[in-house]
């Protein structure tokens, strides 16, 4: 089968044959029908210093995608042949405290799919059942393969209630801009996403924020108070990584303020722990998705109209993954989705 591999160590990705995954008894086999590519993706491609101490070479890559049930190994009786899936990319050990108790999401054994263990990238792909997804009849198979993402966005937005709080989401890159929606849906009332890119905080307005700000030229404080806020922000929602973005929201948040962060910082962050301590706030780090409540709320949120679609701005079959990682990497796309079909 045709597979996207990083074949050795170094700059971009090879269009290989490799051979096609085998299927052990609890597994199910996917031929794969749409991927998008991950800023992850985008580390392995740069062969940065993180991909360089964390991938194995060689490896089949990507976690984002969508495809059909072709096979099921001699365990599995839930799924069959035909049957339109995702699937949790994080696979974890079953057997520790934390997935014995049920909070899979926790488990410190995790290995991820176009990481560790071959990735979804390919023509197809072998996936444990217990990691597999059904979509709702009807998805639309782009929308379907950003589940992954998408769950990233809806696990940090729905940490805290947000039926009418006034919610701050700096960051305005594709699961920014997906939370912004996801605030919307679930009845946030001012809906504040920051960035210094123009272009991505357009994207963030057309899937639900209410106020975009370039920080580049506004500042945050005075459009809270031109929305009339007379305390802070009631959640933040920290999807950037950048330093200068997370100390930004500290100080805009009001008294007891609860804060998810997803960004993941490229080096050591300094805060101001005043701010946190006198003000009461609440910082909880967030990774991943729940296995499988975010999956869930995704998937009714789809059901009852929550539409994502915007966030896609390019798609293109998997042989010109080049030009999708060349617009990615020249900060221009939002998501890229390549068809494998
Ligand atoms: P992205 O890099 O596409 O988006 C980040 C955005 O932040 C960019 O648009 C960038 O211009 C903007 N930004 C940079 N400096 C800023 C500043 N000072 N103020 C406001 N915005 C600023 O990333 P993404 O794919 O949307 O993911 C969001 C973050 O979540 C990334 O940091 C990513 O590494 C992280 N992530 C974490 C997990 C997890 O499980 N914790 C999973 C996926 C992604
Ligand atoms: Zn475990």
């Amino acid at each position: 089968m045709k597979a996207l591999v990083k074949k050795e160590a170094g700059t971009g990705l090879w269009l290989e044959d490799v051979p096609e995954p085998q299927v052990g008894i609890n597994d199910v086999l996917i031929k794969v029908r749409r991927t998008a590519i991950c800023g992850t993706d985008m580390h392995i491609f740069n062969w940065d210093a993180w991909a360089q101490k964390t991938i194995p070479v060689p490896m089949v890559v990507g976690h984002e995608f969508v495809g059909e049930i072709v096979d099921v190994g001699s365990n599995v009786i839930d799924f069959r042949p035909g049957q339109i899936v995702s699937g949790e990319g994080h696979v974890v050990c079953g057997r520790c405290r934390n997935c014995m108790a049920g909070r899979r999401h926790l488990c410190a054994h995790t290995s991820g799919i176009g990481v560790n263990r071959p990735g979804a990238f390919a023509e197809y792909l072998a996936l444990p059942m217990s990691n597999v997804w059904e979509h709702s009849p009807g998805i639309d198979l782009d929308v379907a393969a950003l589940f992954d993402p998408f769950g990233n966005a809806v696990h940090t937005a729905l940490q805290y209630d947000l039926l009418g709080e006034d919610v701050l989401i700096t960051g305005a890159g594709p699961i920014g801009a997906m939370a912004a929606a996801v605030c919307k849906h679930a009845g946030a009332r001012h809906i504040v996403i920051t960035d210094l890119i123009d272009a991505r905080l357009e994207r963030a307005a057309m899937l639900g924020a209410t106020r975009t700000v370039n920080v580049s030229r506004e500042s945050l404080a005075d459009v809270q108070k031109s929305l009339g806020m007379e305390e802070g922000f009631d959640v933040g929602l920290e999807m950037s990584g950048n330093p200068k973005a997370f100390n930004d929201m500290l100080v805009n948040m009001c008294h007891g303020g609860k804060i998810a962060i997803l960004g993941i910082p490229a080096e050591d962050t300094a805060i101001d722990w005043n701010t946190v301590i006198f003000n009461m706030l609440t910082l909880k780090g967030i990774y991943g998705r729940e296995m499988y409540e975010t999956w869930y709320k995704m998937s009714v949120m789809i059901d009852s109209g929550l539409d994502i679609s915007p966030v896609i701005t390019h798609r293109m079959g998997f042989e010109d993954f080049e030009k999708g990682f060349e617009v990615m990497n020249a900060g221009e796309a939002s998501k890229v989705i390549l068809n494998w079909d």
